[in-house]
């Protein structure tokens, strides 16, 4: 099969990226840098059956495929709110483009939705049947509402039968490849306890996350793809919820740092709580659910930073 991945330089595409390899796959990456690394790409360009295209998805583009995976979009917060209009416009334009090239050439379309569709939830755990609850006008809603708008693109074209758009919401997920400036919470804790800095912590640390490791949502993304038809939007993630402050206890006991905490303000519209129900998900994905838990996923993390930084 050809995929064709959108965002191939980015953490969940160059991990994506190497599954399909490993099973066979041809697949075409196509990013701008934007978020991604060049690092990502150099390791896919040892695959004699990667291909690289430099491109920017706000823009057009025409690639025969048997399979589009839309991961385009810069996920970590910092980063999606540096340029918010460029946000907006990779996940809406980003996605209209992915739907139109997987039309042209009659392929499966796999879009990465987001855990921020629900905002900062009232509903605890999140169903998919959960509508959310997100300010449309905060520093938050270029990614949110930006991903919201992306989803209803996909649902129209499935509705109207132009593609088949398979939608995965996903909540927090980490791992290898993920940049070291990520700024996201799991990286920030892990190189700040590798340089023996103190960990960072937002708010009170009270608010709540639910931590994936990539390999269980790459396993989930497969099996979506898979599914004879159609179910609508799957959440896929780890339901084991923690605290930032066990987050960062738990880091800490892994690297072995002891730094006091330094305590930061809470950024404007942070969600206090996230989980999801992945009832959905086991009764149609062959029962997956994740098998790393948060140490282990965490200590593979670790790894990898520690080999990168050699
Ligand atoms: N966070 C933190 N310290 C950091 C980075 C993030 O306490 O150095 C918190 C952040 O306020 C949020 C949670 O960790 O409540 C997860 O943040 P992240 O940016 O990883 O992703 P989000 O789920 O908010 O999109």
């Amino acid at each position: 099969m050809k995929y064709l991945i959108t965002g191939a330089a980015g953490f969940l595409g160059v991990n994506l990226a190497l599954r399909l390899l490993r099973e066979g796959h041809e697949v075409i990456g196509l990013d701008n840098y934007h978020s991604g690394t060049e690092k990502n790409i150099s390791l896919l360009k040892k695959w004699e059956k990667f291909k690289f295209i430099k491109h920017d998805v706000i823009n057009a583009y025409d690639i025969p495929c048997d399979v589009v995976c839309n991961l385009a979009c810069p996920a970590s917060p910092p980063h999606y709110q540096k340029d918010p209009i460029y946000t907006l416009k990779i996940s809406v334009l980003g996605t209209l483009h992915a739907l139109e090239n997987a039309e042209r050439h009659k392929a499966l379309l796999l879009h990465a939705s987001t855990s921020e569709i629900y905002g900062d939830p009232l509903v605890h755990p999140q169903t998919e049947s959960y509508l959310g609850n997100v300010n449309t006008t905060g520093p938050r809603a270029c990614y949110d509402e930006g991903k919201r708008a992306a989803e209803t693109l996909c649902a129209d074209f499935t509705r109207l039968g132009r593609v088949d758009a398979r939608l995965v919401r996903i909540f927090n997920t980490y791992g290898p490849f993920m940049r070291d400036d990520d700024g996201r919470v799991v990286t920030n804790f892990i190189i700040q306890s590798m340089n023996n800095t103190p960990i960072t912590i937002y708010g009170k640390g009270q608010q709540t996350r639910s931590f994936c490791f990539v390999d269980d949502l790459i396993e989930g993304f497969i099996r979506v793809l898979a599914l004879p038809s159609n179910q609508g939007p799957i959440n896929l993630g780890n339901p084991n919820e923690f605290t930032m402050l066990e987050l960062a206890a738990e880091v800490q006991r892994l690297i072995g740092s002891n730094q006091p905490f330094s305590f930061q303000p809470m950024p404007i519209d942070d969600p206090r709580q996230r989980q999801p129900d992945i009832t959905k998900a086991k009764k149609f994905l062959q029962g997956w659910e994740p098998k790393i838990q948060l140490s282990e996923g965490l200590s593979k993390t670790i790894e990898y930073f520690k080999n990168e930084n050699k």
